[in-house]
């Protein structure tokens, strides 16, 4: 009888903790998420804008009289996405494509509205055209427990879907559009996810992260379902000496040298 009534009593402490952690958690995750747009890079050759909008990044190339947005952040941020914009005087009506690096709901999430309302025209990899035109979701793998809460959190979700303007299967020069840089599809986090590369500036979305706390120390994805590859897929860009910086998904941007450090640690 003792041991009934003392599991009971822990059943419902460990139950009250876990509530409790649950509620801290999340008050704590969005107080401190906020609304920021940042001018990363800024020369004669590119202008690059990174939008973070609850850690979703969003970035708008300026390069060669064009303006690119690379993926969109998640469903509902419609108008803060707009807001921000706003504030850095670019105007929507002016974007000329949008470019997805893959068809997780938090990077292509709002794609459908910005193509809709300001006939933007989408880019994405054909490996994950489900996602895209049929608002099919992933199993995403969670790579630690705070990942399997954020995945807790989203379940209910929904992304509008859409139909893509021009589906890849293969590298894109972006020359066609009249644009200096490339599209390189890098499966693994996804089969459609690609990189986007001008210069010495490579776009991953969700390859790797960077940490919520030290947005420039690199970390393994939230999410990712072979850790193997996403090892391999990381080292075999670290080999490309002509890049020097990573701009992320979430987080960053991160360096070569720092992402090298945290591989061999
Ligand atoms: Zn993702």
């Amino acid at each position: 009888m003792t041991t009934t009534f003392f599991s009971r009593k822990s059943v419902k402490y460990s139950f009250g903790v876990l509530l409790l952690s649950i509620l801290l958690l999340t008050t704590f995750l969005i107080s401190f998420s906020k609304d920021v747009a940042t001018v990363q890079v800024e020369n004669q050759n590119i202008k690059v804008t990174q939008l973070s909008v609850d850690f979703a990044n969003i970035y708008i190339i300026e390069r060669d009289s064009k303006i690119l947005m690379i993926d969109s952040g998640n469903p509902g941020h419609e108008k803060r996405i707009e807001a921000l914009l706003d504030k850095q005087g670019i105007n929507p009506n002016e974007i000329n494509y949008l470019i997805l690096t893959h068809g997780h709901l938090d990077h292509s999430g709002t794609a459908s509205y910005f193509s809709e309302h300001y006939g933007i025209k989408t880019i994405g990899h054909i490996g994950d055209n489900n996602s895209f035109s049929l608002g099919e979701r992933d199993d995403t793998c969670p790579t630690s427990s705070m990942a399997t809460f954020m995945k807790s959190l989203k379940t209910q979700v929904k992304i509008t879907p859409f139909i893509v303007d021009k589906l890849i299967d293969a590298e894109l020069d972006l020359s066609v559009f009249g644009v200096r840089g490339k599209i390189t599809p890098w499966p693994g986090h996804t089969k459609g996810s690609v990189i986007v590369q001008f210069d010495s500036y490579v776009f991953v979305g969700d390859l790797i992260a960077g940490e919520i706390f030290n947005p420039t120390q690199p970390m393994t994805h939230f999410f990712m379902c072979d850790l193997e590859d996403n090892k391999k897929k990381i080292n075999t860009l670290l080999q490309r000496p002509d890049i020097n910086t990573w701009f992320l998904g979430h987080f960053g941007p991160l360096t070569p040298i720092d992402i090298t450090r945290f591989m061999y640690k």
